[in-house]
């Protein structure tokens, strides 16, 4: 089953899905079809980690300041109480502080992809947090421990940014010419996963180009992570450079299957 690293970019992605919408859509309808996704999201965030047990997780319109259509969308899709189950199973002995959460729903970090990807919302869907403040390497542990439910027809969608900004992005419009260490970091990454430089990728703060002036918070970065230590043995991913968005939102997608 499908590993999967996607830049969210806006939320409005949502309503101007654009070439990214094209890329994401078209992989809902090629990659083998999973039993259930977990989504890591870098849009939740706890100390320690958490699994949606949600039976009917609601859509959560986790942001501010957009267009009224953005807060009408609904992605109706069941959740995966016994997968939350596994996942807590799984990481019960690395993370004994891992809980159920009954009440989370799902943030735009993974209804905005999914409704692109598999629009009838009709596949089992939970989340599983991030815990910003452990690192790169904390994350990359976290996804070995998820590796096991690749076998089980578990499709792991991990949703972040590739590069992200938030100061530039507030001062951007969408069609912004790039700024140069957009791609300078991107390109980098992406020759570091093609190169399986696992060690490189877990010092990229010290050793990418421009890594603090592509990511000043690491919370969009940490789902690749998680993503890279799930696909550890699943070889080279494909990579997607569908477009930039706001002169600074590199789109890019890792697929490893
Ligand atoms: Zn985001």
């Amino acid at each position: 089953m499908s590993t999967l690293f996607i830049s969210h970019g806006a939320p409005t992605l949502a309503i101007e899905p654009g070439v990214t919408g094209e890329l994401l859509t078209r992989l809902g309808q090629t990659l083998p079809r999973p039993s259930a996704i977990l989504v890591v999201s870098a849009h939740w965030d706890t100390r320690a980690p958490r699994v949606s047990v949600a039976s009917q997780p609601e859509t959560i319109h986790d942001f501010g300041g957009f267009p009224a259509a953005m807060y009408q969308i609904e992605y109706p899709a069941p959740g995966a109480p016994a997968l939350a189950q596994q996942v807590k199973t799984l990481l019960a002995e690395a993370y004994p502080d891992v809980a159920l959460d009954p009440l989370r729903g799902l943030d735009h970090g993974a209804w905005v992809p999914l409704m692109l990807m598999y629009p009838e919302a009709d596949i089992p869907v939970t989340q599983l947090s991030i815990q910003s403040h452990a690192g790169a390497a904390a994350h990359f542990a976290l996804g070995q421990q998820l590796a096991a439910l690749q076998d089980e027809g578990v499709m792991l969608l991990c949703s972040g940014a590739i590069t992200h900004n938030l100061h530039d992005f507030f001062s951007a419009d969408r069609h912004a010419s790039v700024l140069d260490y957009v791609p300078a970091f991107s390109d980098w990454m992406g020759q570091r996963i093609a190169a399986g430089d696992k060690q490189a990728l877990l010092d990229y703060r010290q050793l990418a180009p421009a890594a603090a002036r592509a990511h000043p918070h690491e919370d969009h970065l940490l789902p690749l992570f998680v993503a890279l230590g799930a696909a550890e043995k699943m070889g080279k991913p494909e990579r997607h450079q569908p477009e930039n968005t706001y002169g600074i939102l590199a789109m890019d997608t890792y697929v490893w299957q």
